[in-house]
């Protein structure tokens, strides 16, 4: 077998042990004589599943009672517009602050459905920093307050919850859920799709308090509200349940691992020691104000740009891959997920320290 170390910004790596844990379950799962794809969602079986998942994820994240859980689909961008239509009512405003190329989608989205408030944009800081916290024009009547916890493309990460009074807080947290411990009682709803650091595409997960899920829209279709999928334990419909299957397992490992605390310590060493060959170097460079460094994906340049084809292409020979950056900011970026062992950061940083030999 010839596993690489995988930098994708996601769909990302997946622990091996996970892979495996589900491909000797994959023909008779669970004495079924079925795999967990072919069975009814609503079975007894595929509800141990679920519930067990559910029951991990309040355990890991220290849930409280008074949130429910969800498991949907629609990715991310579904939550774009679902949050503003199940959150405000028509004559509310929202507040967004925007931080980068998530936020942006975010935000024009929610602007289609309801009034939105920017209550602060990064773009004169190049979405390389967030705005100060005093220069934030937030509206204490808005629905909600709106933010990307971290933003994947550009490698900006706001690391503790921002205060804004009694105004709901929402987050897109897509690309730094279970990185390490949060305070979810901060939170009035966090949305995240699964595929970077939860399990395989096609799941989202959202936490949301309860009292957010009253009916103020109701003329939603079921399918489009939060409180109807609430109701039917995210079987409102079919639900992904093989994505739903997979990241219970993902979520058993993590607790196996020493749960989000454990996690976040092997994540923080990981992206200092990255950010620090970096800064330490004059050949790679990486712009982010420190404070709002990613702890999840780390995008740097080469002094010479010409190199990027080249770095990838030996990269890759080496096992180290999908290291190319996003297509609208070019570079590199290594996305660092709780998968992606510490052991690829240091292989990546042999690697790096020697194209710098030979091409700085
Ligand atoms: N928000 C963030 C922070 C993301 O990184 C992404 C995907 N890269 C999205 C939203 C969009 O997610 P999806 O493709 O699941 O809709």
């Amino acid at each position: 077998m010839s596993r690489v170390f995988n930098f994708s910004a996601g769909p990302a790596a997946i622990p091996l042990e996970v892979l495996e844990e589900a491909q000797a379950g994959l023909p008779d799962w669970s004495g079924t004589g079925m795999s967990v794809m072919e069975i009814s969602h609503r079975s007894k079986a595929f509800g141990v599943v679920s519930e067990a998942a559910e029951h991990d994820l309040r355990e890991l994240m220290s849930i409280p009672d008074s949130y429910a859980v969800l498991f949907l689909q629609g990715g991310a961008t579904q939550q774009f517009a679902l949050v503003p239509i199940n959150l405000a009512s028509a004559d509310q405003s929202v507040d967004y602050l925007i931080t980068g190329s998530w936020s942006i989608k975010a935000e024009k989205t929610a602007a289609a459905v309801r009034s939105v408030n920017i209550v602060a944009d990064a773009a004169r800081l190049s979405y390389m920093d967030v705005p100060a916290r005093d220069s934030w024009d937030c509206d204490p009547q808005a629905a909600y307050f709106h933010y990307t916890s971290n933003e994947t493309i550009g490698g900006v990460e706001i690391h503790e919850p921002p205060d804004v009074g009694s105004v709901p807080l929402v987050t897109d947290m897509s690309s730094n859920i279970l990185s390490r411990p949060i305070d979810v009682s901060r939170f009035g709803l966090i949305y995240a799709g699964a595929q970077k650091n939860v399990g395989p595409a096609g799941l989202t997960v959202l936490i949301v308090r309860r009292d957010l899920l009253r009916e103020s829209v109701p003329e939603l279709p079921a399918i489009l509200s939060y409180g109807a999928h609430a109701e039917a334990g995210s079987m409102l419909n079919t639900p992904p349940t093989f994505a739903w299957y997979m990241s219970g397992l993902v979520f058993a490992w993590l607790k196996r691992q020493g749960g989000l605390e454990a996690m976040g310590n092997v994540n923080r060493r990981k992206s200092d020691k990255l950010y620090a060959a970096i800064d330490g170097s004059d050949f790679y460079s990486n712009s982010v104000a420190r404070l709002h460094r990613s702890w999840m994906n780390v995008p740097f340049t080469l002094a010479r740009p010409e190199l990027d084809d080249e770095f990838c292409a030996q990269a890759d020979q080496q096992g180290l891959t999908n290291l190319k950056g996003h297509r609208s900011v070019g570079g590199m970026r290594a996305s660092i997920y709780n998968a992606v062992p510490e052991q690829a950061v240091d292989v990546l940083l042999e690697f790096m320290a020697e194209f710098e030999r030979r091409h700085g």
